[in-house]
């Protein structure tokens, strides 16, 4: 049986014998005060399903209800030359894999950071495609397999209008995926290379979330000329309601301004 962290969310293959989750005992997250909690797909699948939200015609939400580990939300990005999912969500269940199916399957799987790796092997089995984790980020992956594609640099274009960006802060590979549909202005899935606040008026750029680990401002400096070169006006962030529609430049800018006073 293989173990499931049920505080990040992390799949293990069998050979790992640790009781310690590599991921948790990792400076930017963090082992409850209660120790370490294992359990298996098997046991989550029994309590708990997917989500599938549609948040336009060609993206989807994925996410784990009622919440599990860190509660992320994967996205299903349609594209005329092939699907990709846009992060992991750790339960891979029979409905979600009807669904992705009867929109064409999945051409890839892309990753922000290490923190939704969960059962990606799970995922790129059962839809037999490559998975794409920026090479910086390579001694986080816990179970390692054929499906795992390595890039390196500052981007690399997929396909259609689909590209992603190293941007780097919360891990050196941290990626964003760029799409230039449906917002004329292009969009952008962050996963938590940026962290919107609740009041949606500012994101927050930090080397661990959890923990309230801040970055050097010259590694903020850095982010602000990566992400100025990119064009977009909305992003899609780590939880469900991390949207920001037409105006995230703006947000993005006038926080990067507050960290730089
Ligand atoms: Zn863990
Ligand atoms: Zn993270």
């Amino acid at each position: 049986m293989r173990k499931l962290c049920s505080t990040c969310g992390t799949l293990y293959p069998t050979w790992y014998s640790s009781n310690d989750c590599f991921i948790c005992n990792e400076e930017r997250q963090y082992v409850p005060e209660e120790g370490q909690i294992w359990t298996t797909q098997e046991e989550l699948s029994s309590t708990h399903k997917n989500k599938l939200i549609s948040i336009n015609h060609r993206l989807f939400e994925i996410a784990i209800e009622p919440k599990f580990a860190i509660g992320q939300r994967a996205f299903l990005v349609l594209s005329e030359s092939g699907n990709v999912l846009w992060d992991c969500v750790p339960l891979l269940d029979e409905e979600t894999i009807r669904f992705i199916s009867s929109k064409g399957g999945l051409s890839a799987i892309a990753f922000s950071h290490p923190h939704y790796y969960s059962n990606m092997n799970d995922w790129a089995k059962v839809f037999d495609c490559p998975i794409y984790i920026h090479q910086a980020d390579e001694q986080y992956i816990m179970d390692k397999s054929e499906y795992i594609h390595l890039w390196e640099g500052e981007e690399i274009p997929l396909w259609d209008d689909l590209k992603l960006v190293n941007i780097g802060g919360h891990f050196e590979g941290s990626s964003v995926l760029l799409i230039s549909e449906p917002s004329k202005k292009g969009v952008i899935l962050c996963g938590d290379t940026m962290y919107l606040s609740p009041s949606k008026n500012h994101f927050a750029l930090m080397y661990s979330y959890p923990n309230r680990m801040p970055l050097p401002i010259s590694e903020i400096k850095r982010i602000k000329q990566r992400l100025d070169t990119l064009d977009f006006n909305s992003v899609y962030g780590f939880y469900s309601y991390q949207n920001v529609i037409g105006t995230a430049k703006e947000i993005l800018e006038a926080s990067v301004k507050r960290y730089l006073r």
